[in-house]
């Protein structure tokens, strides 16, 4: 359904289309945030600023990648898609405590499920 117009499903040529999913911010009725496809804390070197207010764990948050979705008008079966997310996933990869990691069946001579 990303590229084609049909349902998988049942058929329906009617599809909706939503490049960047959204949901309320919690606690809110006005505002809504982008649904990312990961937000991981991760440690970093402190900073000057950190040794002056005593921050002994410094560290950032790691935002990935955006869900887009396509959905049956008819039956609504849904399809999910994560965009923009190569470069942060395998930066994540390369980190210690993420849970990130690439499976891929090229290395191994599967394909494996
Ligand atoms: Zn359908």
């Amino acid at each position: 359904m990303k590229h084609g117009s049909q349902c998988p499903k049942c058929g329906s040529d009617r599809i909706w289309a939503i490049d960047k999913l959204a949901r309320p911010v919690p606690g809110s009725l006005r505002d809504a945030e982008v649904i990312h496809v990961m937000a991981v804390r991760v440690e970093r070197p402190p900073t000057a600023l950190d040794r002056i207010v005593g921050n002994e764990s410094p560290a950032e948050l790691r935002i990935v990648g955006v869900f887009e979705a396509r959905i049956c008008a008819e039956c609504g079966y849904t399809e999910w898609y994560a965009n923009e997310v190569n470069d942060g996933l395998l930066e994540l990869s390369q980190m210690e405590g993420t849970g990130v990691r690439l499976l891929s069946t090229a290395s191994r001579g599967g394909p494996f499920r």
